[in-house]
């Protein structure tokens, strides 16, 4: 049984959150004489001068429009990192806590278990890159607070098996994270409508993929209120800011201009396997659901050289457990792909 109140860290369970200036008075009418705020003004020509709102309900009612979930079950984040720490911060007690990950797979997990001083139990994944499921329940105890699961998965590109998802919500009852950052170029479901199904569940999106706005730092988690709840407590009040929200506004109200720019991917995305079949140091093009391709290379730190020398980036994965020699691509424009592809053959 997922029982929220007994996973928690006791003291987030008796925390009393600060109040702003926000909290306590929510009209927007009136003269603000509450938030110590310049009164007169900006020393910009845009007016940045009063605090944004701490929970930002605006922008969540238009998310909550598109996604078909509530407000109250949607977290905004400064970035999907600020996600992942309310995840640890919320439910993981230092020293004490576990979770497991399932690697190759988005590095941030590790890194924000480690500042949390939480211990990572690594279960790989198969050589299909899919869950090992009975290593999964083998490594969980009785102080395993999370499974972080990557659909599609980031390097490897492919989505992860629904039915194995499900197989981990339903027998575990800590709480699952499916981190969706790239669930729009993909044909799978999100899982967004399942979150009624599975009260242990929290769903990652971003702001940074498709929309194409990683420069503002937009993460968004989906759970049920319950938890979301949790980590309006423990974030910092003002965490996302005005022209934050103000542009990403702009950004849903464009939701045909996303979809453009993901079927735009999607076509540069066949070309580029199609081309790369013919590229004889390219070994194997692993099956992507997502906006970039893995590579295994004859030789993949060799050829991330070689086309850093002509000052073409690319990621050098070949030290990833499962990854040898392999590179991963971004899918970047048509001329940048046709670069891409004119200097690996030259190489
Ligand atoms: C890119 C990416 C994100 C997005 O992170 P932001 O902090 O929202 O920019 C999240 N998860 C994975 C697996 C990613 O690859």
């Amino acid at each position: 049984m997922f029982e929220l109140n007994s996973l928690l860290r006791n003291n987030i369970k008796k925390l009393k959150p600060y109040s702003s200036a926000r909290d306590e008075y929510q009209g927007t009418e009136g003269v603000f004489l509450d938030a110590n705020e310049n009164p007169i003004g900006s020393a910009t020509k845009q007016k940045f001068n009063r605090y944004p709102d701490p929970k930002q309900w605006v922008l969540k009612e238009k998310i909550g429009g598109l996604k078909r979930l509530l407000p109250e079950q949607i977290f905004l984040g400064n970035g999907s990192d600020e996600a992942i720490d309310m995840v640890f911060r919320s439910f993981c007690t230092p020293g004490i806590d576990n979770v497991i990950t399932l690697p190759p797979t988005y590095g941030m997990y590790k890194v924000c278990a480690d500042i949390n001083d939480i211990e990572v139990r690594e279960i790989p994944l198969t050589t299909s890159y899919q869950i090992n499921i009975p290593a999964v329940k083998a490594a969980i105890d009785e102080r395993t607070k999370a499974i972080w699961i990557c659909s599609p998965n980031n390097p490897t590109g492919n989505a992860i098996f629904s039915k194995d998802i499900v197989e981990i919500l339903t027998t575990f009852n800590g709480v699952v994270i499916i981190d969706e950052a790239y669930i729009d170029f993909a044909p799978d479901k999100s899982f967004t409508q399942k979150l009624k199904d599975y009260p242990n569940l929290i769903i990652l999106q971003t702001f940074s993929k498709a929309w194409g706005m990683a420069a503002l730092r937009l993460g968004m988690a989906f759970a049920s209120a319950e938890i979301i709840a949790v980590f309006n407590k423990v974030k910092y009040p003002y965490n996302i800011n005005e022209l934050t929200q103000q542009m990403a506004m702009e950004a849903l109200k464009n939701l045909l201009g996303k979809e453009m720019m993901v079927e735009e991917i999607l076509t540069q995305r066949a070309w580029l396997e199609e081309e790369l079949k013919k590229v004889p140091s390219v070994l194997k093009i692993y099956p992507s659901d997502a906006n970039f391709l893995l590579l295994k290379m004859k030789d993949g730190t060799g050829t991330y050289d070689k086309l850093v020398a002509k000052k073409t980036i690319t990621r050098d994965r070949s030290k990833v457990t499962l990854c040898e020699d392999c590179i991963r691509i971004t899918v970047g424009t048509a001329a940048e792909n046709a670069t891409l592809i004119a200097q690996l053959s030259s190489i």
